[in-house]
């Protein structure tokens, strides 16, 4: 049993004129558990609830399993929803609570005993089957609510937080239940989450929403590692990207640069493909973004063909238990994420492809940049650093001695560099290539 979810152009706007979800469009496959990814408020629920039907649509087209489905009541859709909250009948036993979609249907009372049994034991509630809610945990609740949804067979499910309500490491536990649960039906499964943790765990793919829009979606070893935009960069892994403001520059034939404010980063000769397409955003200014990982503090070993030096200085370290993070400044300034609402009005036109966006800046790249001093190391667009906490975080051993002002040798691999123009959207490696991943 299984179902495909597809979003033509949705869009959602509240009477209040709130625009909720914008010409998002989107395919669950069949059978795939899709986590729906994005800080509160960027329109999760609402996408949500006008799939099953609890929210009307105001533009675009919902199909489930290939059918047009935007004017079905909720009961004909075959869905079930499951939220945060969740209400169990206070003076049925655990069994009645998960048996009773089953009895309203009147079906036969050994064939619903069995079905419960089952799913009460892959939730691993076998043995609290004779007991009422009052006498349950939190968890164990969560686990009764959620038997409650999957016994009656359906082919989509839709979860909202349903786990945001219990501590860290039941969350942990149930999501792994709730999976095997869901892949046990063979149902499609969307799943809504502002945790990127938890997307990055459960989901076969994770479809990033900020303000109404789908960022990206893709699977959570591509999000991470070519992430479409600097918000997708920022949103997903911890401890966060490290991004900084830059420019490339080129101080002789063959020879390309990044420069980082006071310290720069030669880009090995001869260039990379990705490198190479660096060229032609010389002299913008542009955000460099460097995963915790693309940075090693530098010891005995050598460093590879791919590893460039820069110095560090400690300013916080943060001590994590398994590992410690040092907070490090670089003479460089730390940069925030662009805000690239679609219809901002310094953003125009509204969504660029990223081709159309390659194209105009190799238009550029013969053109003086006036914004750029000699040397091309500051452009106003530069915010001013914030100071004391340094621009870069790196992972350090738990038992690290660094302390607060200590300089330190890093070694930065070029190979792991994740460049985003101004506004944000990727430009290295080139977005147009097909990932190598
Ligand atoms: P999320 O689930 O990502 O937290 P929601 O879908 O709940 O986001 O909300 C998206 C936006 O729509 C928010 O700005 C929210 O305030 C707004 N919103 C949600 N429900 C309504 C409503 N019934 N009327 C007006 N605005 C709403």
């Amino acid at each position: 049993m299984g179902s495909t979810i597809t979003l033509h152009d949705l869009a959602k706007t509240y009477p209040n004129g709130q625009k909720a979800v914008r010409q998002l469009s989107l395919t669950v496959d069949d059978g795939e558990f899709l986590v729906l990814l994005g800080p509160s408020g960027c329109g999760k629920s609402t996408l949500l609830r006008m799939i099953a039907g609890l929210e009307t649509i105001s533009a675009g087209e919902l199909h489930l399993d290939g059918r047009i489905a935007n004017d079905l009541q909720p009961s004909e859709r075959d869905i079930a929803m499951i939220f945060q909250s969740f209400a169990l009948y206070p003076t049925m036993t655990t069994a009645q609570n998960i048996g009773f979609p089953l009895a309203v249907q009147k079906q036969d009372h050994a064939q619903v005993t069995a079905q419960v049994h089952s799913i009460a034991q892959t939730l691993g509630i076998d043995h609290l089957l004779n007991r009422i809610p009052s006498q349950l945990s939190g968890g164990e609740r969560q686990r009764v609510a959620m038997g409650r949804a999957v016994v009656r067979r359906r082919s989509v499910f839709l979860m909202d937080e349903p786990l945001s309500s219990l501590d860290t490491r039941l969350r942990a536990r149930l999501r792994t239940e709730m999976l095997a649960v869901t892949r046990s039906t063979g149902a499609t499964t969307l799943y809504v989450t502002h945790d990127q943790a938890e997307a990055m765990a459960l989901g076969d793919r994770v479809a990033v929403m900020r303000d109404g829009t789908l960022q990206q979606v893709d699977t959570p070893r591509n999000l991470y590692a070519l992430p479409a935009n600097a918000f997708v960069a920022s949103f997903v892994g911890t401890p966060r990207i490290n991004l900084l403001h830059g420019t490339v520059f080129a101080p002789a034939a063959g020879v390309l640069a990044l420069n980082l404010g006071a310290q720069k980063l030669t880009l090995s000769y001869p260039l990379t493909h990705d490198h190479q397409m660096l060229r032609i955003v010389q002299g913008q200014p542009l955000l460099v973004g460097l995963r915790p990982e693309a940075i090693r503090i530098a010891d005995k070993a050598h460093a590879t063909a791919s590893e460039r030096a820069m110095t560090g200085v400690v300013e916080h370290t943060e001590f994590q238990g398994h590992e410690a993070l040092l907070h490090l400044s670089l003479g460089g300034q730390r940069a925030d994420v662009p805000n690239a609402l679609p219809d901002h009005p310094t953003h125009s036109p509204a969504r660029r492809t990223v081709t159309e966006l390659l194209r105009k800046l190799r238009h550029h790249t013969g053109l003086p940049d006036r914004r750029t001093p000699p040397g091309g190391t500051q452009t106003p667009a530069q915010a001013p650093a914030r100071k004391g906490i340094g621009e870069l975080v790196i992972r350090d051993e738990p038992g690290t001695t660094h302390r607060r002002g200590q300089h330190i040798p890093l070694l930065i691999d070029i190979r792991n560099l994740l460049i985003f123009d101004e506004r944000g959207e990727r430009i290295s490696p080139d977005p147009t290539r097909t990932p190598q991943l």
